[in-house]
């Protein structure tokens, strides 16, 4: 008979070899987005599906589910041991709960969802695409069903992003958020006084310039280019291929540095979380995100905190000047600045400031809810979503297009995901209020552009952690309180005001 010790080792080995066909399948994806001739992607989605059905096989075989049960039982592990067991079975138990009929039609309807969206978009027309969402969300309710338990089919949702969250807490710290935001919004816009964002330079950003800066800001964050790389792709992402291996993505345009640089930084953050975990845990758990907000917050805290702080804009002001002589000479700082944190309301979530941001978030999580717990259907989409527009914002869009047809999540059938960005935010700036509690000097270092000794802390922090703890216990260890939207509002208040 085998020890537990024994068993701990067979089920690592195993476990590493079903990781590695993930780190496998991300860089299928990477490659899809950044490089893969267009002829070429219905095989892509083959091959990806393929592999997605040999890792589900391989998680849901009775050999490895049963050692995974007998390791559970063991009280002879260790407490990380323990950690990767458990977090391991939490992926595996809901796949288990999930009939792999299932898994195929919303697979299926995923993607024919994604691709009449396309078309939806392009005709300006939420009725072309509105019987296929109505399909998804049906499907969806059947797998909540599948994975639920007591909860509420949306709580259910919610936790795959967010483990441990209920969508109770989450409105508990968004009903504290969204009146302020709306006040703080207002104020911005009045101060405004009719005038509108100009841009304060004469001539364009060449992108190999652009280019350029963005990996040397990457560098000062420590971003490490022996283990990562930054390419193109038409909506950023940041993958992790496994362990020693991080590609990020971003975007240029001539006519505005601001969507490569902060779209860079953005996803530098995520990457250096990613490249932040204990190599010692690679192929586990434990070398695996906490939650997407937690994710979100470290790009958040990266992109706002420090690159759109007048510190870093003092530091940068030098190095763009250099980079870029014809568009900046004789641009005081005052005006880049203002440029960059400009707030008024506005109809695009990924182009909204830092301010009006959470209450695109809010109402898409209103939303969200009100559509699983059946207190509107399908056909009352796109007037309940002018309403939050009305009632948060003041605005409402011309067209559907710029209104209930902008994001693709629901449309891919990314239910529960729209708070976590909003929880990032407010995380970043409870993290970033530690980590300057804990080094007084950090404002003064980031307008200097040292930055290591802030990626260190947060790789202490947050990342080494890994899945070790569910998100309010990482901030309550990390922050030495539980998340607590106040500080998200001093944030903004302080910057804003
Ligand atoms: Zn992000």
């Amino acid at each position: 008979m085998s020890t537990s010790a024994e068993k701990y080792g067979q089920f690592v080995g195993l476990l590493r070899e079903r990781k590695l066909l993930g780190s496998t399948m991300s860089l299928l994806g990477w490659d899809e987005q950044v490089n893969l001739p267009p002829a070429a992607s219905p095989i892509r989605a083959e091959q990806l599906s393929a592999m997605a059905k040999v890792i589900h096989e391989k998680n849901t075989a009775p050999e490895y589910v049963g050692l995974l049960r007998e390791l559970i039982e063991s009280d002879a592990l260790s407490g990380d041991e323990r950690a990767v067991v458990r977090e391991t079975w939490r992926d595996i138990e809901r796949a288990l709960k999930v009939p792999p009929r299932l898994v195929a039609e919303i697979s299926r309807a995923e993607s024919e969802s994604y691709a009449t969206w396309i078309e939806a978009r392009n005709k300006n027309s939420y009725a072309h695409v509105k019987a296929r969402l109505a399909e998804l969300i049906a499907l969806k309710k059947e797998y909540a069903d599948c994975i639920r338990g007591s909860r509420t089919p949306y709580d259910a949702l919610l936790d795959y992003y967010e483990p441990g969250l209920t969508a109770a807490e989450t409105n508990a710290i968004f009903s504290r958020l969204g009146p302020e935001l709306s006040t703080l919004v207002g104020r911005c816009n009045e101060r405004n006084a009719g005038a509108v964002r100009k841009k304060p330079w004469r001539a364009a950003f060449p992108k190999e310039a652009q280019k350029d800066l963005n990996i040397e800001v990457s560098k000062l964050m420590g971003f490490d280019f022996n283990r990562g790389r930054l390419d193109e792709a038409v909506h950023p992402f940041c993958n992790d291929i496994g362990a020693q291996d991080v590609r990020m993505t971003t975007r240029y345009y001539e006519d505005d540095f601001c969507p490569s640089l902060y779209g860079t930084m953005h996803e530098a953050g995520h990457g250096l979380y990613e490249l932040g975990y204990d190599a010692a845990t690679h192929f586990t758990p434990l070398s695996e995100y906490c939650s997407m907000g937690i994710h979100e917050s470290q790009s958040r805290l990266w992109e706002n905190m420090v690159g759109r702080s007048k510190e870093f804009l003092s530091h940068l002001a030098p190095l763009m000047a250099k980079k870029f002589p014809a568009a900046l000479a004789g641009v005081p700082l005052e005006a880049i600045d203002r440029y960059v944190n400009w707030v008024s309301p506005s109809l695009i979530r990924v182009e909204a400031d830092e301010v009006s941001y959470g209450l695109h978030i809010i109402i898409r999580f209103e939303l969200e809810q009100a559509l699983f717990a059946g207190k509107i259907g399908i056909d009352d989409l796109p007037a309940a979503w002018d309403a939050g527009y009305e009632k948060y914002l003041g605005i409402k869009a011309p067209e559907e297009k710029k209104g209930v047809l902008q994001d693709v999540h629901w449309f891919t059938g990314a239910f529960g995901y729209f708070p976590t960005y909003l929880l990032g935010s407010a995380y970043a700036a409870q993290i970033f209020a530690a980590a300057e509690k804990a080094m007084p000097n950090l404002r003064s270092e980031i307008a200097a552009g040292r930055l290591l000794e802030l990626r260190e802390w947060l790789r202490k922090k947050i990342h080494r952690e890994g899945r070790r703890y569910e998100a309010k216990e990482l901030m309550r260890r990390a922050t030495g309180e539980e998340p607590k939207p106040e500080y998200y509002l001093e944030y903004l208040n302080a910057k804003f005001s």
